[in-house]
């Protein structure tokens, strides 16, 4: 299960107010955009979620529970980051089972959930080569590989393709729609690029300034904006 909520979720930066106050409400299962220009707030609202940054005021909740006192570890969440993250000095297996070995899993545990983690990405067989010996996209999979094997209640993306180019970008975004189809998990995946947003969320949340301008699936934010900056942001043509 990862139903998550917001209630008027406030983080200060000094004397900077980077996120004034957020309400949200994530189902279980979704598929969920943060969208909105760079410097927006986007990734410190993942990294609040995510219990890396502590929030200034206001309650996160995870399937009912309040995280106020709650550990990364503990939220059960799985951040992915750019592919760059890698150890680049292990095999795609080590880099895969790392999260596992550190929490004390039997070898037994890691082997069957690295081998079906592979599976699911296509890299049954390159688990012995080093992440330099890897595609782009390759990459990339073994850092949605070494999320898989936490089992989370939820995947939490920060642009995780800006560094791909073009094409393999389309590719990722059908990989990483098609892998929260076959998984169900909720996703919460950040990103400043329309497009990503307009076709891979369920939901998508447009942000501005820390704030919430819109919340609503990719028709309805395109045939009804809000406002102007959201039909400004999404081209839509209103
Ligand atoms: P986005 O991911 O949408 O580009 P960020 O969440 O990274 O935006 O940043 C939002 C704002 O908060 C920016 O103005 C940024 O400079 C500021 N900010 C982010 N992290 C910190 C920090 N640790 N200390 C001070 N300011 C920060
Ligand atoms: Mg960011």
């Amino acid at each position: 299960m990862g139903a998550i909520r917001l209630e008027n979720v406030r983080k200060t930066f000094g004397n900077i107010d980077v996120i004034p106050g957020v309400d949200l409400e994530i189902n279980d299962g979704e598929f969920v955009v943060f969208v909105g220009p760079s410097g927006c707030g986007k990734s410190t609202l993942l990294r609040l979620i995510a219990g890396l940054e502590d929030v200034t005021s206001g309650k996160i909740m995870i399937n009912d529970v309040d995280m106020a006192d709650a550990s990364p570890a503990k939220r059960g969440l799985s951040m992915v980051f750019q592919s760059y993250a890698l150890y680049p000095h292990m095999t795609v297996y080590n880099n895969i089972a790392f999260g596992l070995k550190m929490a004390g899993e039997s070898k037994a545990v890691i082997e069957e959930k690295v081998r079906n983690a592979a599976k699911i990405l296509n890299l049954t067989d390159y688990l012995d080569r080093r992440p330099g010996a890897l595609s782009g996209g390759q990459r990339q999979r073994v850092a949605i590989g070494r999320a898989i094997v936490r089992n989370p209640a939820a995947f939490l993306f920060d642009e995780p393709l800006s560094n791909l180019d073009a094409a393999l970008r389309v590719n990722m975004r059908l990989e990483i729609t098609g892998l929260h189809q076959e998984l169900k998990t909720t996703m919460i995946y950040v990103t400043h690029d329309q497009v990503e947003a307009m076709t891979m969320a369920d939901k998508i949340v447009v942000l501005q300034a820390g704030r919430v301008e819109q919340v609503g699936k990719p028709m309805e934010l395109y045939t009804n904006p809000a406002n102007k900056f959201v039909a400004g942001f999404i081209g839509s043509p209103k």
